[in-house]
């Protein structure tokens, strides 16, 4: 089924807030098999409302108005749905007991405006409101629905997950179910080339890709009726086929991060990690320990900044950090070297680069970084040549060490 939002306050004409219940809504409609089709803004306006709403009656079989349910005399919303359907405003009689409960509890005046908030168009079903005192309403009219729900989102979120979709889920059988594939190293451009062919010719399931700082995520959703299909039937041959192109890139098939992942691998192979973190400054550390029961894992930390901490902490050589500099592939190995000789974990992992926005040089440029491994008696170094702001290179170093980490306990699984 077809909706339409119909977002009604002149805050958000202004520019004073912004739209996010129609966001909300959007995103959440596809769960009951209802499709967003339009956004539609309009102020606190009783004709425009009017025309608005009529325009909306014209195109779309559910229409959702967000605000406008309160006391005030700019609240118009309830006034103008009834006027367009021909429908009486009544009062409800529990409504208003409610009401006059909730200001003599907090020993406030309820003044008439109050009531207001009580009256509904004829024929309406109420939608409670546990977060405020303006209930929501839906009407069922020559075969469209209207639901009025309030502007605030701490109310109407609820109300709409809690009534709204289930309301809907209830009316089809027909659901959606999404899988998240999640990929590291490779972007989103080169990503959608491989699979161009397959996003643009599948309707069922449809394949979409978002992408966040390092990570791109491919959404892969399968419509179903419940009453006669498998959802997994639907997903499982396309995903194949995207694990048959991109496998390689593909950490999570469960919307997993990857920190996440690194930690249940290891959990599972029972390996202990030590790190050394120089320009990560504890950031590694950080986002393995953002997870609960990370003590399985991890072993210990050194956060080695000057070169001194690397000679007395790591053991690194003075020669070495001379000749080479301390963001060097030489400078990486000692460390890790020296980590695991004192730490004995099963995986250790070192770092060491230029963050920026200052330090760089021609020859070592910001976002120059080396991150070396040690793992089973052999050693590893990644080079990597970031680019952005300070927060960038330091977050991307992290994904790039998880990457390796995974990439060292991995190996194994496939031969
Ligand atoms: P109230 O009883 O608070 O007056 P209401 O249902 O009458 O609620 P409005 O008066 O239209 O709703 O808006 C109240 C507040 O809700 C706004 O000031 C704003 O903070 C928030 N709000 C309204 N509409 C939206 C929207 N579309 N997206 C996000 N926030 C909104
Ligand atoms: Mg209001």
């Amino acid at each position: 089924m077809k909706a339409e939002i119909l977002s009604i306050g002149t805050e958000l004409l202004m520019g004073q807030i912004v739209n996010t219940n129609a966001r909300f809504i959007s995103e959440l409609f596809p769960q009951a098999d209802v499709y967003v089709y339009y956004h539609t803004v309009v102020g606190d306006n009783e004709s425009r409302i009017i025309e608005c709403l009529k325009t909306a009656m014209a195109r779309a079989d559910i229409i959702v108005t967000t605000g406008g349910l309160g006391p005030t005399q700019d609240d118009l919303s309830k006034e103008v749905v009834a006027r367009v359907l021909g429908r009486k405003l009544l009062v409800n009689e529990h409504v208003l007991e409610r009401i006059r409960v909730f200001f003599s509890e907090r020993g406030r005046k309820m003044c008439p405006n109050n009531e207001k908030q009580a009256y509904f168009p004829e024929g309406s079903i109420l939608i409670e409101n546990n977060m405020g005192t303006a209930p929501g309403c839906l009407i069922e009219h020559e075969g469209k629905i209207i639901i009025m729900l309030p502007g605030p989102p701490k109310e109407m979120q609820p109300m709409f997950s809690d009534f709204v979709i289930p309301y809907f889920q209830r009316k089809s059988t027909v659901k959606l179910k999404s899988r998240f594939l999640k990929l590291f190293g490779i972007g989103e451009s080169a990503m959608e080339d491989k699979i161009k062919d397959l996003v643009s010719s599948q309707e069922n399931p449809t394949i979409a890709p978002y992408a966040k700082q390092g990570e791109v995520t491919l959404r892969v959703t399968a419509k179903y009726d419940q009453k006669t299909q498998n959802p997994d039937d639907i997903l499982n041959p396309v995903i194949d086929k995207i694990r048959h192109r991109l496998g390689q890139y593909i950490y999570s098939y469960d919307n997993e991060e990857l920190n996440e992942v690194v930690f249940r691998k290891l959990v599972e192979k029972k390996l202990t990690v030590s790190f050394a973190e120089s320009c990560t400054g504890g950031l590694l550390t950080k986002y393995l320990t953002d997870i609960s029961g990370a003590s399985k894992v991890l072993d210990s930390s050194v956060v080695t900044y000057s070169d001194q901490s690397k000679i007395r902490l790591l053991c690194v050589s003075k020669g070495t950090l001379e000749k080479y500099g301390a963001v060097s592939r030489q400078v990486a190995l000692e460390m890790v070297k020296g980590l695991q000789a004192g730490s004995g974990t099963d995986i250790a992992v070192s770092i060491t680069g230029i963050a920026g926005p200052d330090g760089g040089t021609e020859e070592k440029p910001v976002g120059l970084v080396y991150i070396a491994i040690g793992y089973k008696g052999s050693y590893s170094v990644r080079k990597l040549n970031l680019w952005g702001d300070r927060d960038r290179i330091r977050h991307m170093t992290c994904l790039n060490a998880f990457d390796l980490i995974l990439e060292n306990i991995t190996k194994e699984e496939m031969n």
